[in-house]
This record gives structure tokens, sequence and C-alpha cells, in this order.
């Protein structure tokens, strides 16, 4: 059998953070539910399909929502749950094929062409994911399975809710050219406006119009990037843990402008994922990558690649800070960030550290210095108390501030991983 089929999964659980509220408060399943805000303010983060019914979105305003959906419940977001059961549905994700890629909390791409003799074609697989999730932890998750990662997710979205939709190969311009622009990853609002200035609605539109007319109107990085995408040429696989040459994580953060504070509490908090993830599989890296994202899909990429690798919190913290700054300070103002991603690569096991002396002037980014061993440490004991009493026992300040009754970063995961 040459061809496999629609070998490429996309795994995307419903309304993710308000599915499960009602999966764990009965009272909550079939009404309007908005995690985060309330009538008074604050930022309503994910809403569940009975709130969305009436058009309340993750990023609205609580008081926004609430006059759309007058009986909106509001509940507290509860995040060391979602971290829970998302883990769950990723071992179920993993039974199927070691060859799962996780991109957010809630989502990932599975390439199934070496589970097709197992369990057949990639609709039964998709169908009995599926199946598993619900029956063995509770959720709802739509799948998409096509050729391309692009196509997959687009199908993924395009199932929701709870549903399963494969493109077979050969079917791809077909299913594309109808839909709208805004399926493919990466159009927001700002670019389909320009898209829709110029009369491209529909992804056969767009990939009707030639590149350079598209680079034309959305600048040539994204505007070859959609035309390719409205292609369908993506050759990207799916990166397991095993193959990754980086470790990253993102956070978005709807619009606000760059507030030290609170960019550098978001970076404590990747910086914080990271650098566990790293220790966790006796890793560390050289090179520090940020990533910022301004309004209208601009982004900046900042790296520094040290002299020794790291895995340290601390470290990884302050070296995406200054990254971060120089980033924003070449910006022209105002600027208004929509995404920080801090990404680690040159990765190497961690290896011996060899204590050095401290010599004038001091610096704690190397891992030999006295402030590195402090820090490696400190690490050490932070990591032996979320082995033992889970994630959200203990953590740096700054990443402890971002919950409590502000809107949680951490809970502004993206649908996408690249960097
Ligand atoms: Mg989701």
């Amino acid at each position: 059998m040459p061809d496999l089929g629609a070998t490429i999964l996309h795994a995307d659980l419903d309304a993710f953070y308000a599915s499960v509220e009602q999966l764990l408060d009965p009272a909550l399943r079939g009404r309007p539910v908005a995690v985060g805000g309330g009538p008074g303010g604050g930022v309503v983060l994910a809403a569940s399909y009975e709130a969305k019914a009436f058009g309340v979105q993750g990023g609205m305003a609580g008081w926004q929502a609430v006059r759309l959906c007058p009986r909106l419940t509001f509940v507290r977001g509860r995040f060391g749950e979602y971290q829970r059961l998302a883990d769950a549905v990723m071992a179920v994700l993993a039974d199927v094929t070691p060859v799962v890629e996780r991109i957010s909390i809630d989502e990932a791409f599975l390439d199934v062409s070496g589970a097709v003799h197992l369990f057949g074609p990639p609709d039964v697989i998709g169908a009995l994911i599926r199946r598993r999730v619900r029956a063995e932890i509770g959720l709802p998750i739509s799948v998409g399975a096509a050729r391309t990662k692009h196509l997959a997710k687009i199908a993924s979205q395009v199932a929701k809710p709870d549903g399963l939709v494969v493109v077979p190969p050969g079917s791809e311009r077909q299913f594309l050219d109808p839909l709208p622009v805004e399926l493919i990853w990466g159009v927001g609002p700002v670019n389909r406006r320009r898209l829709a200035e110029r009369g491209i609605h529909t992804i056969g539109e767009l990939a009707r119009t030639p590149s350079s007319a598209v680079e034309r109107i959305l600048g040539q990085a994204v505007g070859h990037k959609l035309s390719a995408m409205a292609h369908d040429e993506d050759l990207r696989r799916v990166e397991t843990a095993h193959r990754a040459r980086s470790v990253g994580a993102q956070s978005a953060l709807g619009r606000r402008s760059a507030e030290p504070a609170e960019v550098r509490a978001v970076l404590a908090h990747l910086a914080d994922r990271v650098s566990r993830r790293l220790r966790a599989k006796d890793r560390a890296g050289r090179t520090v990558t940020v990533r910022v994202r301004f309004t209208g899909m601009r982004s900046v990429t900042r790296s520094h690649t040290l002299a020794q690798p790291v895995a340290t919190t601390l470290t990884l913290t302050e070296v995406a800070e200054r990254l971060v700054w120089s980033a924003i300070g070449d910006a022209p103002a105002p600027c208004e960030i929509t995404l920080l991603a801090v990404s680690v690569s040159n990765l190497t096991a961690q290896p011996v550290i060899q204590p050095e002396l401290d010599l004038p002037p001091p610096d704690p980014w190397r891992p030999g210095s006295a402030t590195g061993a402090a820090r490696r440490a400190v690490d050490g004991s932070m990591d032996a108390i979320r082995t033992r009493f889970g994630a959200d026992a203990v953590g740096y300040l700054p990443a402890v501030m971002g919950r409590g009754t502000a809107v949680p970063d951490e809970f502004r995961e993206l649908a996408e991983h690249e960097l």
C-alpha cells in the first residue's frame, strides 16, 4: 500500500476549559458557561458551546459577554485540573502511536502511518480516539485527518463541535476551496479584512490569487506563507519530543501594551515550563530564542547563545527578558504585544557541572558559578516538590502571582507552536 491516505491527524479538545468545568460540576452541563471574567469585568478565557451560541467568545470582556447572554455562569479556572485531564487525553493518543506532537495543552498532531496496520485506516483511528477520550476521560474531542498538518488542523476546526472530518488524498482542493480564509492558521481579523477588501473571502479565491499579489496585500513574509497554505503546500512532519531539537512554550496575551511586570510574569511562567521539561529529560540548551508578536501578526525573533548549556528557570527567565526588551525596543511605538514565546535549542544531555571559582564580575548565567549552583539547587527542590505534590504546589514568585484574581496567562495557550 504505497499511499496510506490521510495519515496526519489533528486532535483538539472542544471548548476545553469550559468542557472540563462542565465535566467536574454536573450543575453546569447544558448551560452557558464562561471561564474567567465576571459580569463586572475581566476577560472571558473560554466559553462553553451553549455560551458560544449567544456569541460569547474567549478574549471578550465579561460585561460584554453577559450582555449577549444574561444567563451566563462565570467560573474561575482550575489550571491544575486542566493540566491533569489534558495529560490523560495525551496518554490516550500515545496509546495509538508514539508519533504525537503536542502543540498546546489541549491539542496535538499524530502521524498514524505506522498505526494503520494495527488499528485500521485513519478514519477508524480518528473514531477510536474520539470514543476513548469520551468514555475514559469524559470530554468531547474533534479530529481532523489529512495528508498535511495544515489541512488536518483545518479539518478538525471544520469537524467542531465533537466531530471527525477526513480529507481523503485527491479531494484537498474540493475541500479547501469553499472554506473561509480565516480557517488558515494565522489569519486573524486584520488580515481577513485586508483580503476581504480585495474580494478574497475563501481559500479557493486566495489560491487563485498570485502569490505576488497576496504579498502586496499582506506583506511579503505573511503573504508568501498564506499563499503556500492556500495551495496546501506544507511539508512539516509531526515532531515528537524524541525528535525535537528544541523545547518551547508560548502564551497569547490578548492585546496589551508592554508592562514590565506583566512581561516578566509571563516570561517567568514560560521559562519555568520550558526548563522543567528540559530538566525532566536531563537536558539543557545553549540557545535561547524568544518571539514577540505584535498586533497585526508582525513577529520579531531574538536569540542569544550562552557559553554553556542551561536548564535553570531563573537564568532562562532573565535571558528571555533581556531578549524581549531588545525586540520591543526596536519596535515602532506604541506597541501592543499579542504573544510571547520562549524556546531553548542547541540541546545536549545535561552536562556534569564543574563548580568554578567566582571571579569578578560574577556571572549568574554560568551554571558553575556560585549563583548558578544555587539556582540549580532551588530548581532541584522545586522539581522534587512538584513531583510529589503536583505542578501547582510551588512556583517562582512572578509565575505564582500570575494566578490569583487576574487573568492567568497559562490559560491563554495558543494553537500554534512555530517559533
Ligand atoms: Mg481546543
